[in-house]
């Protein structure tokens, strides 16, 4: 049925193939295009091309599953619908895509494929005819077809005209549906109508296929009369009082009638439609304040005049799906008995009495006083000593849900507030985002990290922050992304860092500071017992009657594989013990006949000879072994298995070892991440009295340095100090370099002054340091000892690092207080309140040259 008049599309046309449906001719379609052969097509051809005719394209049914849709053309089906590409809009979100709007002009048939690469070309043959437009006064007198065919088509215009009656003739689309029954040709009807009512892909197919006119009409007729017995079947059941509008909603969900129907509307397909009814009514239903629903009611607007191809439909959607889930109104109600709070953060934590006294009042104050708009509570402390696990606690004693917020790198302060919805793949800040997450307005928030925000070009994080904070601002805290005042006064917040030194002052200023101090090795057997061998032995899905720690394994877990303030490298040992463990059970390798005493026989903290046990690696392996095993001995991990599993010693006691020369000792440093032993070292060479110092020192140091060495020249003669040259200067023909490893990390800070002038005096007077002391405090030009902070931290440090002998400034003493017994009692600290006393105490019987050598310092030992 080749045409000879009328319009003729090009004899070449490009060809796309679409798994999105069938194109039928005078009607439009939306297709996605995402194939690189289609892409090209859209790229290379529609974008490029100047004439109309290039925008005429081929569209083909693609009829393989997309899945299978390989580089490779597959077979075409014959024919296709020639189509104008009226819009083409590209997008690269989520991912590179063009969206087309294609209407259909006319079938084609394929005659020949010209190539297939980038995209198919193919010469075709046109079979409809393609009339020039004309208006429909001038329509209604051109004559129709005639004979059977003339009746076929009047047939199938009045059924059409029968279905139109019965829809509702005010909505918009039906009117125009109604005006084009007349205005069109009647030969273009089976196509126009097929395409909008509700048929199926393969029914849209069987009308592509059916060339000749005849055959159309025969085959679109009966999926017009389906429709409309299906249109009448559903007005009978249908209630009389539904509306209009929920008539049309009605109609649509009901999946049998009309659908496409509404494909000529601007509105967009039917699903959009049902899609924004439902989101319609949870917005009515999420119990927003009246700004927020506002926004949202017009957004809503929008959305349903969008096409859903376009772009800004999903972030509209986006944007409103996220409205809808936060918790406007939604919380959860407090449940505070302070009696059961004591108890459980004492279930929850060991040792730690200050801060759960604290916590404890906090939790009272906020009993006693429903709305609180006290500081902010911010745990200090090294990393593992149990902030965040005290923040989950606290959530846990008010019923109310925790979330955590990582803080740490945070540098832009979108991170915080949102980005403004104008960015493709904007989101809301971590504070909302929380909020969706939870559920509920008034969770426990728990800042992590305050210590590591950033700054950068994108705005300060902090100022932000101060605004969530605030409790004066944040009942209208605004998040760029959703752009209306969300009530955060419910929430509340804890803040958790390693150093206050790097919060900034403002952020500071709203919290009030709880140190949480590093753990003693006792404490940290105890926590490991109590807390996370059971924990970690729950993760790892064993028992106890499976696997037993013992606690002198324990205390070489801490001191020889760990050294840390908290308790995190340890629960990463036990983690590692429980999986090893884990992998032998699984294997049916439980217990072997010498692998493990009796579980009776091996209490906790029992000793274990080696003898008892073989090596693990050494065990006889196989089924036999296990039947002869009884079933449930646990496998006890004693040294021998601690090093089989955990490999060498990591750390080993060292402080003897180094302090073999003159000019070296142990001074004690705080750090972040909790008290630590630091190796001082200097050396003297030739040279014209210049001092060298390295290991990355801040200033303060490099004066203490300085001040070390002033005071030693001055008291040189006193102590018989000497220079290379023999002369009582000390610096006299000489060069002196003082070294603080580890090289690689900053260090700042006064308290290392004792530790340098005893390494000076040990290098100009030749004598050793006591190899079982480490020191810290501050000095001055006179040869004082000032205080310096973190001593409990410091002290157990020491301790770990197996130093007998601690000498700390005298106004410090009042902190040995804080230190537990048990550490007390195994070190001697020597309180010094000027400089004589620490070389006194730091170099075996007292140091020459002093007045009164024998005149020990004040030693506080064991107490
Ligand atoms: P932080 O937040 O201080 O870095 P976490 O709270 O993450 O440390 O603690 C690390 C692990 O140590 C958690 O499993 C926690 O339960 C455990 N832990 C720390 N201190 C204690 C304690 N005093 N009692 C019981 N468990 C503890």
């Amino acid at each position: 049925m080749s045409s000879n008049s009328g319009i003729q599309i090009p004899s070449r046309l490009p060809l796309l193939l679409t798994h999105e449906g069938v194109l039928l001719p005078g009607s439009t379609m939306r297709i996605s295009v995402e194939t690189a052969r289609n892409m090209h097509l859209v790229k290379n051809r529609l974008l490029k091309g100047t004439s109309l005719k290039s925008t005429i394209i081929g569209v083909i049914p693609n009829t393989r599953d997309p899945e299978y849709d390989t580089e490779d053309l597959p077979t075409l089906h014959s024919i296709g619908t020639a189509g104008l590409a009226v819009q083409v809009v590209g997008s690269n979100w989520p991912k590179p895509h063009y969206t087309l709007l294609i209407t259909g002009l006319c079938r084609f048939r394929v005659a020949q494929l010209l190539k297939e690469g980038p995209f198919p070309l193919a010469e075709v043959e046109q079979l409809d005819k393609l009339e020039q437009y004309t208006s429909p006064d001038e329509m209604s007198e051109a004559p129709g077809p005639d004979g059977e065919l003339g009746e076929l088509s009047q047939r199938f215009y009045q059924a059409a005209v029968q279905l139109v009656g019965m829809l509702d003739m005010s909505v918009p689309v039906v009117a125009k549906l109604r005006r084009l029954l007349d205005s069109l040709p009647r030969e273009t009807l089976p196509d126009v109508l097929a395409s909008m009512i509700h048929t199926s892909n393969k029914e849209k197919l069987q009308v592509l296929d059916a060339v000749s006119l005849e055959e159309r009409f025969k085959k679109t007729l009966p999926l017009l009369t389906r429709q409309i017995e299906g249109l009448k079947l559903l007005q009978k059941t249908r209630k009389p009082r539904l509306d209009d509008d929920k008539r049309v909603l009605a109609v649509r969900k009901g999946g049998v009638l009309p659908g496409r129907q509404f494909s000529l509307d601007e509105e967009g397909d039917d699903e959009d439609g049902d899609d924004t009814a439902v989101l319609e009514r949870k917005v009515k239903g999420a119990n927003m304040p009246e700004p927020a629903l506002r926004v949202c009611l017009k957004e809503l607007k929008r959305l349903k005049k969008m096409p859903q191809s376009m772009p800004e439909y999903a972030l509209t959607r986006n944007y409103l799906d996220l409205m809808v889930e936060l918790p406007w109104s939604k919380s959860t109600t407090d449940c505070l008995d302070i009696r059961a709070a004591r108890v459980l953060l004492d279930s929850d934590h060991y040792a730690m009495e200050k801060l759960k006294r604290r916590v404890l009042e906090y939790l009272a104050v906020r009993q006693l006083k429903s709305t609180l708009k006290g500081p902010i509570l911010c745990f200090v402390g090294p990393p593992g000593v149990g902030k965040t696990s005290v923040g989950r606690s606290i959530a846990r004693t008010l019923g109310r849900e925790f979330h955590r917020i990582a803080l740490g790198g945070v540098c832009d302060q979108s991170d915080i507030r949102g980005h403004r919805r104008t960015y493709v793949g904007s989101m809301p800040g971590r504070i909302i985002n929380g909020l969706k997450t939870v559920g509920v307005n008034n969770p426990v928030f728990l800042l992590d990290e305050v210590d590591k925000l950033g700054k950068s070009l994108q705005g300060d994080p902090a100022s932000a922050l101060l605004e969530v904070l605030d409790p004066e601002q944040n009942h209208s805290f605004t998040d760029h992304y959703l752009n209306v005042a969300f009530d955060l006064s419910q929430v509340l917040f804890i803040a958790t860092a390693n150093s206050t030194a790097t919060i900034p002052p403002a952020l500071l200023d709203r919290m009030e500071v709880l140190q949480v101090q590093g753990y003693t090795q006792e404490e940290k057997v105890e926590i490991a017992h109590r807390h996370l061998i059971p924990h970690q032995l729950e993760q790892h899905g064993l028992t106890p009657q499976q696997l037993q720690i013992p606690q002198d394994t324990t205390q070489d877990i801490i001191s020889k594989y760990t050294r840390e303030a908290g308790v995190r490298s340890l629960e990463r040992k036990i983690g590692a013990i429980c999986r090893a463990v884990a992998v032998k059970v699984a294997e049916g390798h439980n217990v072997t006949k010498s692998e493990a005493a009796p579980a009776e026989s091996v209490p906790q903290g029992a000793e274990h000879g080696e003898g008892k046990r073989g090596r693990r690696a050494e065990e006889p392996d196989g089924v036999s072994a296990d039947m002869a095993a009884p079933p449930d001995m646990p496998i006890v991990i004693d040294h021998i298995a601690l090093k089989d599993i955990l490999g060498p010693h990591v750390f080993e006691m060292e402080v003897s070892e180094r302090l073999t020369l003159p000019g070296v000792a142990v001074g004690l440093a705080w750090t972040p991440l909790g008290g630590e032993i630091m190796f001082v070292e200097a050396s003297r060479m030739e040279g014209e009295g210049q001092l060298t110092l390295t290991g990355q020192l801040g200033d303060v140091m490099k004066e203490s340095a300085h001040l070390a060495m002033s005071w030693l020249r001055s008291n040189a003669k006193t102590y018989q100090l000497t220079n290379l040259v023999g002369g009582s200067d000390p610096l006299e023909g000489t060069d002196i370099h003082l070294h603080f490893p580890a090289g690689a990390v900053t260090k700042d800070g006064p308290s290392a002054g004792v530790t340098m002038v005893t390494v000076l005096a040990s290098l100009f007077s030749g004598r050793l340091v006591r190899s079982d002391v480490a020191m810290t405090g501050e000095i001055t030009l006179r040869g004082l000892v000032l205080p310096v902070g973190g001593i409990k931290d410091k002290v157990l440090a020491a301790h770990r690092a197996g130093v007998k002998r601690v000498i700390i400034p005298k106004r410090n003493e009042k902190d040995l207080e804080e230190i537990p017994a048990n550490v007390r009692k195994e070190l001697d600290f020597v309180t010094a309140s000027n400089l004589d006393e620490v070389l006194n105490a730091a170099f075996d019987g007292g140091f020459p040259g002093m007045s009164n050598p024998l005149t020990l310092p004040h030693i506080v030992s064991k107490l």
